[in-house]
């Protein structure tokens, strides 16, 4: 196991294996304009599969596919195929907007999938459409359900938004009474492409618990797993649980164990920094695997305390969460 400077373990890798997508959530990326990356730019399987490969070998034993949307690039289920194969990984996990991944679940699940999480901001079409900028809400229901049934754990993202989804947090908190389903309220962060919607962050972690337990004054604090980003709650009776995520409150980095790597293999050792090792270039001009184990080594042990000390570090957010690998 690799500690960080801060005696942080270094066991979960997000891995973005594309930066493009199906759905325009306005408070990932713009509307039109987007830059996507070159085909040529972004990793290849195989060198994700070197890399992961290697990071297993340091102690990495969680890895979650995002991006972009994980299933609009080519060949996803076989090279889901070869991770799952590797030795050391105990958990492989995706992060999915369940457009079209329904057709893939029962693969997923046969392959020892661990966990998926769903996003899902509203469950009204006419807000999914404004939101999303697509009217796609019937397909994202639809592997819902196949997920449900199909006995993979279950989360459901669901990002709080000023004006846009307050009207959701009660309807979607009322999913966990009859469906096993771990519901998770993000803040929303400047991570639009475009830089920040607010001023000041209005629905903050306590305004949502708040808010939630208005409604459901009985709501109980659950113990958090080790490592977890998100404060636990469940409404006795419910199957289902609730998360509420500090993402722009930043109140789990002192546990962080976590790092990125970006479509274009750009590692992340916080989500807040600017890109700390360019790893394609390292594999695109012949590294071994030795040196690149050193240079993991060598970003582990300079990690930011937390992200306000990474945000600190460099220019004003631009990016989006898509390029960076939510
Ligand atoms: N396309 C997939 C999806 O939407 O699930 C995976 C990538 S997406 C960037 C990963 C997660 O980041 C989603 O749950 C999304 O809601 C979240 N996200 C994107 N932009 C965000 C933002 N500005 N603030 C908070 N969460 C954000
Ligand atoms: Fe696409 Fe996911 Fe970003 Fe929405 S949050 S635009 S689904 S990458």
């Amino acid at each position: 196991m690799i500690y960080d400077n801060h005696n942080r373990p270094i066991t979960y890798l997000r891995l973005a294996v594309t930066d493009r997508c199906n759905l325009r959530c306005f408070y990932c990326m713009p509307e039109e304009g987007i830059k996507y990356l070159p085909k040529h730019q972004v990793l290849s399987y195989e060198e994700m599969e070197r890399l992961v490969r290697i990071l297993a070998q340091l102690g990495v034993q969680k890895v979650r596919i995002t991006g972009g949307e994980p299933f609009v690039r080519a060949g996803l289920m076989p090279f889901l195929h070869r991770l799952a194969a590797l030795d050391g990984l105990t958990d492989l996990s995706l992060t999915t907007n369940g457009v079209l991944t329904a057709p893939h679940v029962a693969d997923m699940a046969a392959l020892g999938v661990r966990s998926v999480n769903l996003s899902l901001d509203t469950l009204d079409r006419e807000r999914f459409r404004k939101i999303t900028r697509r009217d796609e809400l019937p397909a994202v229901l639809k592997t819902l359900d196949a997920l449900l049934k199909s006995g993979i754990q279950t989360k459901i993202n669901a990002v709080v938004m000023d004006g846009q989804n307050i009207e959701d947090l009660i309807p979607l908190t009322e999913l966990t009474r009859h469906l096993p389903v771990d519901v998770r309220f993000i803040e929303e962060m400047p991570f639009n492409g475009e830089g920040s919607h607010y001023p000041v962050l209005n629905w903050t972690h306590q305004r949502i618990i708040r808010e939630i337990r208005e409604h459901f004054p009985n709501i109980e604090k659950l113990p958090d797993p080790p490592f977890s980003t998100s404060s636990n709650y469940q409404i006795p009776g419910h199957q289902g649980t609730i998360g509420v995520i500090a993402a722009f409150s930043r109140t789990f980095c002192g546990t962080c164990n976590r790092i990125r790597l970006t479509a274009q293999g750009t590692l992340k050792t916080c989500l807040y920094d600017n890109g700390v090792l360019d790893v394609r270039a390292m594999l695109r001009t012949g590294a071994t695997d030795e040196e690149l184990t050193a240079a993991f080594l060598q970003a582990f042990a300079h990690r930011p305390r937390n992200g306000f000390e990474a945000e600190n570090q460099r220019a004003t957010v631009t990016e989006s969460m898509a390029t960076i690998g939510g």
